[in-house]
C-alpha cells in the first residue's frame, strides 16, 4: 500500500457512537477535516449529516456535500438486540448502500469496522490473525450480519477506484463505553457477582478504544492502490509468517 501525499477528508459514519466519537476526536487532533453521518447528533461541533445508512441517497448526499475522500464506517445497531431484521437492514443493506454511494461519488477509501465475532465460534482462538476465514455459521444474527457486511466491503475493493479494508476488533473498552461496563454493572445490580465462567483460566481479548482508533487511522492512511511489486512482496512476507 502507498501513503497518499494529499490529506484525506473524512466522513465518519456512526461518528456519534462510542468508537466513532473517538475516531472523530483523533482525526481532529491531527488537524484533519471531518464530518459525521449518524442517526443522532452528539459530542462534536463538526458538519453533521443526519440519516440511516440504508438510505443510499442520504449517504451520497453527505459524501457530495462533505467532499469526503475517506469513509470510516463504524455504524451498527448494538450487539444483543432481538431484531435480526434490523441487523440485516443496517449492517448488510446499509453497508451495501455505503459502498454504492462511495463508488458513485468516486470516493477512493473505505475503512469498515467489522468484529472479531465473525471468526469466534465459542472456542478458544489462540495466535490467530487476519488470515482466519469467517465462520460458515455465525454465532448470532448480529455477527452473521457483520460477517456479510465484511464480505461485501472486501469484495468491493478495487471496484470503481474504491480501496477497502475491514478491521475486526474484539470487545472495546474505554471512556464513553456504554455496553461492556453497563452490562457488568447491571449484572452486579442483579446480584450476579458470584459467578465464575469456566475454570478461571479463560482468556478473552479486549481492545482499548484508543488502540482501536489508532488501527483505524493506520488503515485509512495506508489504504490505496497496491503495485504488483508490493503484492509480490506482501505474498512473500505472508508465506514466511505462516505457521508450519
Ligand atoms: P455504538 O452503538 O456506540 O455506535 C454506533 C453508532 O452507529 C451510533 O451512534 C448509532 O446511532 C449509529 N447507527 C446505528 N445504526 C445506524 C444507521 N442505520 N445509520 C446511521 N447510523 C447508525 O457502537 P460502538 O461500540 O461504537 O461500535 C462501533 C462499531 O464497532 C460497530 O460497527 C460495532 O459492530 C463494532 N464493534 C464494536 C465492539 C464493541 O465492543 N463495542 C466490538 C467489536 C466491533
Amino acid at each position: 500500500p502507498t501513503t497518499s501525499a494529499k490529506k484525506d477528508v473524512y466522513l465518519v459514519i456512526g461518528g456519534s457512537g462510542f468508537l466513532g466519537r473517538h475516531v472523530v476526536e483523533a482525526l481532529l487532533a491531527r488537524g484533519d477535516s471531518v464530518s459525521v453521518f449518524d442517526l443522532v447528533q452528539r459530542h462534536h461541533d463538526v458538519p453533521f449529516y443526519s440519516g440511516d445508512i440504508s438510505e443510499e441517497e442520504l449517504v451520497s448526499d453527505a459524501l457530495r456535500k462533505s467532499g469526503a475522500t475517506c469513509i470510516i464506517h463504524t455504524a451498527s445497531p448494538m450487539h444483543g438486540l432481538d431484531d435480526p431484521a434490523l441487523y440485516w437492514k443496517v449492517n448488510v443493506d446499509g453497508t451495501q448502500a455505503v459502498i454504492n454511494a462511495a463508488i458513485a461519488n468516486g470516493v477512493p477509501k473505505l475503512v469498515y469496522t467489522s468484529s472479531a465475532g465473525v471468526v469466534f465460534d465459542g472456542h478458544d482462538l489462540i495466535d490467530v490473525d487476519e488470515r482466519i476465514p469467517p465462520l460458515e455459521k455465525a454465532m448470532d444474527p448480529y455477527n452473521e450480519s457483520k460477517a456479510k457486511a465484511e464480505e461485501l466491503v472486501l469484495a468491493a475493493n478495487g471496484k470503481g477506484g474504491l480501496c477497502t479494508v475491514a478491521l475486526r476488533p474484539a470487545g472495546i473498552f474505554g471512556p464513553g463505553d456504554h455496553q461492556f461496563l453497563a452490562g457488568l454493572f447491571q449484572a452486579w445490580q442483579r446480584g450476579q457477582s458470584h459467578i465464575q465462567v469456566g475454570d478461571n483460566t479463560n482468556i478473552f481479548d479486549w481492545t482499548y478504544v484508543g488502540n482501536c482508533v489508532h488501527a483505524h487511522l493506520l488503515a485509512a492512511d495506508k489504504l490505496g492502490p497496491t503495485s504488483p511489486e508490493e503484492i509480490e512482496r506482501l505474498k512473500e512476507s505472508l508465506k514466511i509468517a505462516l505457521p508450519s
